[in-house]
């Protein structure tokens, strides 16, 4: 840890997307932290004016599925009140010049993770987390199945005003567009390109590399060792079939990926005992992250093969996974206008501080 502590000044290139890059600058001074200190969660059970804690159902539009049944829900799925994108009949696409515009078709709908007001995915049972899962899971087959212009259904979830969350109660989001959102289309396109020249998943390689590789960089002038790879470095969990990665590149300082052991290309195809150790790695992860920096704000992601024709081939190349991404900084002005995002942890002290707590 003690090598980690010097000054890192170097940009890495996205291994998965290789048109996005980070610079990894350790000196304090590169930007102001958001947050020293912890944000204490509101762990308030029930709040009276919240519409989505129990009792208060008739402040949301009606349910559209609740688990385990309508009485005793545990999540429940209604439609989103203000939608970003809606039930808009009028399909053509239009087409100006250099201006192209799809119709806003799709579909908005919330999915209420927890009656408890307070409760935090590091708080939740590990059933809990399964089901929370198996809801996504058995959504998004549907809206694939009902309607064959929705092109990809995205699942997210914001935790805390920094990560866009407009209501404290846990919840998450599912969104079906017309086109397959560009961050999944350059993962999608780049993992095909790699899968074309090396005939090997990008992902499992990366996973490969994360349990088994290990390495020494000498500096090319002094000959000084730059860096050390160790075996396992960038590994913050692992489970039975899932594993919990720190990107050695990625846009959020305290950004973990978790993905399965075994290569697979569509979330749709887990199986209920895979989730179950799933939700066991992300409960442990998110606890993880939560003793780490505390009150934690962050966004997550499910990223899965689109269901649509035109990536029907991705099956070998492409490797479902969820992105949990922690929102510690506002970016810079610098970052919005370059697209370079700056850390000013490097990877591998953030994997070591959070492999290194005891649960
Ligand atoms: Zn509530
Ligand atoms: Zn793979
Ligand atoms: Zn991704």
């Amino acid at each position: 840890m003690t090598e980690d502590l010097r000054i890192i000044r170097e940009i890495r290139i996205n291994p998965v997307v290789p048109t996005e890059s980070v610079l990894v600058a350790t000196e304090r001074s590169v930007r102001p932290r958001m947050n020293e200190e912890r944000i204490p969660h509101d762990e308030r059970e029930w709040i009276e004016t919240c519409p989505f804690c129990r009792g208060n159902e008739d402040k949301t539009p009606p349910t559209i599925r609740s688990y385990p049944d309508e009485q005793n829900w545990e999540i429940r799925i209604v439609p989103n009140l203000y939608p970003v994108l809606g039930d808009d009949t009028d399909e053509k696409s239009l087409s100006l010049g250099l201006q192209q515009v799809i119709d806003g078709y799709g579909r908005h709908e919330v999915l209420i993770d927890h009656p408890n007001h307070g409760m935090t995915i590091d708080r939740m049972s590990v059933p809990h987390l399964q089901m929370l899962f198996q809801a996504y899971r058995n959504r998004m087959d549907e809206l694939y199945s009902a309607d064959d212009r929705l092109k990809y259904v995205l699942v997210f979830k914001n935790f805390g005003s920094a990560a866009g969350a407009s209501i404290a109660h846990t919840h998450s989001q599912i969104v079906a567009t017309p086109v397959v959102p560009e961050n999944v289309y350059n993962e999608v396109f780049h993992s095909r390109a790699y899968y074309g020249k090396h005939h090997h998943c990008v992902f499992c390689t990366l996973i490969d590399e994360a349990l088994t590789y290990e390495a020494t960089i000498y500096d090319r002038q002094s000959g000084e060792v730059r860096r050390k790879i160790n075996v396992g470095q960038y590994v913050i969990e692992r489970g039975k079939h899932f594993v919990a990665i720190k990107p050695f590149a990625s846009r959020f300082e305290w950004e973990v990926h978790i993905l399965p052991l075994v290569h697979k290309s569509d979330f749709m195809q887990v199986t209920g005992a895979e989730l179950e150790d799933f939700a066991l790695v992300l409960k442990r992860t998110m606890q993880r992250l939560e003793q780490v920096i505390g009150g934690v704000q962050y966004n997550y992601f499910l990223h899965t093969r689109p269901r649509c024709e035109e990536y029907m081939d991705c099956e070998s190349s492409y490797h479902w996974h969820l992105e949990i991404c922690p929102r510690t900084s506002i970016p810079t002005g610098f970052e919005l206008g370059s697209g370079l995002f700056v850390s000013t942890i490097s990877p591998e002290d953030a994997a070591s501080r959070l492999s290194e707590v005891q649960l």
